[in-house]
């Protein structure tokens, strides 16, 4: 089977099957007031599988004859089950008359309808009895997890170096994940820079995501190859394949090993140009990682870890610990701490709990409130981050980051909290650094790209997040495997923006690099350097691959390469002049 590789490596190991998880739904009563609004929740439940379901379906087109033949009458079963049938009518029924809430009603509608197939008559075919009520019972756990939100999957069982195979993986899913007992991960959804890519590639997980129809091919326990770096899935490989893939498993390891030679030396080019390499950090469990790398400070602290996976917000104190233990295991180099980036596919349940922000919808949250827009109006969630910054600033250099900036008020408005926070800590008798931290937007909208001049200056920094600014320079969802031929952040128009937002920082002599997934591309690190860029910050396991990148190439040659690409229209001749190969 054929994906999206996102992550390097190569992983041998059993399924894990995390789809026969047990899902524990607390019994829950409510009163006839609550009637409508437990409906309405599960009638979207109803909605939001019939959608997946009807888009799983709609892709087993890729999938050789023989496997659509086998998973196709299984997914229609599926729907037939969330169309008008007994369990959809039952549990609208549960919840009207014996009032309960719409997981009970779910799930007492489902193990009911599962012990009537079971009590049939056995007659030749008890399997077929046992399949048909499993079925819906699996039903029923879409429709569950769907009103709970709850994570697809459960890890607590992952055995040791198991591949995690199914249908969808969702960032916070990821950040749960323990890169030392996985050994893969392959997922039907999905795209190359979504944040699941982004934590996997983050863990050093060898990933392939987007493979059509692997979720319904695979059972618990087959074993299965992950080719993170071809983007392929081999569900019970032959004895032949099992051992080239063994013998790929060692090349790689020694290819790392040589790449881990680069750690100590510095990452200049052939004509003595320094680059600044750094890392990006989404999850504390990584820290070890960036030492590891050899990159030279983190450029990009993702802050949305501490706000993922739990029931209310962080503290300030418990914010403060956090940055203030990552910037002192930096040991002096810089910190950039980007403050919450709320929204689209980074939906946390906390500030849904706590009421901050409306339950994420399905329309258009990318282009909702998130952000910087989100902090603005909650100014109590945005103080309280930045206060958590400036206490812990002490402890080494540290800049703040603005996410999602599309005008220079938002800057202006953020400026000006900023600096109230310091004072109002200052007379509180907090020992600040003497000059604050500096204050840097995100350029990840084509709006900010284009407005660069402008917001040059405002902010003291530049971070061009390429991940969002091609989705939304392209109109391509980043995290979507239906569009993931279209997502490129190559571009004319994203590299246009890019260029002109890199000139307009360096015409201030203000400090840009590109923290977005680019980045870490070795192969496009000549270009970038050509446009001027002299500073990157990406997954700590792709700093020695760029590192030695860095070390092949010569300035000159960059902005040659930079004039020619710039010089095209066509995104598959930049693709060849850049990547070496053609589209
Ligand atoms: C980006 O959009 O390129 C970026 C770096 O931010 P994130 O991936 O966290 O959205
Ligand atoms: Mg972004």
């Amino acid at each position: 089977m054929v994906g999206i590789p996102v992550s390097p490596g190569i992983a041998i190991g059993p399924v894990f099957g995390a789809s026969e998880q047990q899902m524990v739904v607390v019994r829950q009563k409510i009163h006839a007031a609550d009637i409508e609004a437990q409906t309405a929740r599960f009638e979207a439940a109803v909605l939001q599988s019939r959608k997946q379901l009807m888009k799983l379906r709609a892709r087993l087109g890729n999938l050789p004859e023989d496997s659509q033949a086998e998973i196709a009458p299984l997914i229609d079963a599926y729907l037939q089950m969330i169309g008008p049938s007994r369990l959809i009518r039952g549990a609208r029924k549960r919840i009207a008359e014996r009032l309960v809430s719409a997981e009970t009603a779910v799930w007492d509608e489902t193990e009911a309808i599962a012990a009537a197939i079971m009590a049939m008559p056995a007659g030749d075919d008890p399997a077929g009895r046992k399949r048909r009520a499993d079925e819906v019972r699996e039903v029923g756990r879409r429709l569950t997890r769907n009103l709970t939100q709850t994570p697809f999957r459960s890890f607590s069982g992952l055995p040791q170096g198991a591949i995690l195979a199914c249908e969808n993986l969702r960032p916070a899913d990821a950040a749960l994940l323990d890169p030392a007992r996985l050994a893969g991960v392959a997922t039907d959804e999905g795209g190359s820079d979504g944040h699941t890519a982004i934590m996997l590639r983050a863990l050093g997980v060898p990933s392939v995501l987007g493979v059509a129809g692997l979720g319904p091919a695979v059972r618990p326990g087959d074993t299965v190859i992950v080719d993170g770096v071809a983007g392929t899935v081999i569900v019970n490989p032959t004895p032949e394949r099992l051992a080239e893939a063994r013998r790929a498993v060692t090349a790689f390891g020694k290819a790392q090993q040589k790449l881990a030679l680069l750690r100590r030396l510095p990452a200049v080019t052939t004509d003595r140009k320094m680059v600044d390499l750094q890392a990006n950090l989404e999850i504390p469990a990584e820290l070890p990682l960036i030492a590891k790398a050899g990159a030279a400070g983190i450029g990009l602290l993702r802050s949305e870890f501490l706000f993922m996976n739990r029931e209310g917000l962080p503290t300030e104190d418990e914010q403060t610990e956090t940055y203030r233990s990552v910037i002192e295991a930096m040991g002096g180099d810089p910190v950039t701490i980007r403050v919450l980036d709320w929204g689209g596919e980074k939906d946390i349940e906390a500030l849904q709990t706590e009421g901050i922000v409306p339950e994420v919808g399905d329309d258009n949250p990318a282009l909702g409130l998130r952000g910087i827009r989100l902090l603005l109006r909650e100014t109590d969630l945005f103080e309280t981050q930045l206060a958590a910054i400036l206490r812990a600033s002490n402890a080494g250099p540290t800049r703040v980051l603005l996410p999602m900036v599309t005008n220079i008020a938002e800057v202006r408005q953020a400026r000006e909290i900023f600096e109230r926070v310091a004072r109002r800590l200052r007379r509180k008798g907090e020992r600040l650094p003497e000059r604050l931290p500096a204050l840097g937007i995100m350029i990840e909208t084509p709006g900010a790209a284009l407005s660069a001049d402008a917001l040059a200056l405002e902010a003291d920094f530049f971070a061009i997040g390429t991940n969002d600014l091609t989705m939304y320079t392209l109109a391509v969802d980043r995290g979507e495997s239906d569009v993931a031929d279209l997502y490129d952040p190559l571009h004319p128009a994203v590299l246009r923006l890019v260029q002109f937002a890199t000139e307009a920082a360096l015409r201030m002599r203000m400090p840009v690099s590109v923290c977005g997934e680019m980045a870490g591309n070795p192969k496009l690190i000549p270009l970038l350097l050509g446009l001027g860029l002299r500073s990157f910050s990406m997954n700590a396991s792709a700093v020695p691959r760029v590192k030695q990148a860095v070390r092949s190439v010569d300035i000159d040659d960059c902005v040659r390469l930079a004039r020619r690409v710039m010089e095209q229209s066509d995104p598959a001749r930049i693709q060849e002049l850049v990547m070496g190969t053609p589209t």
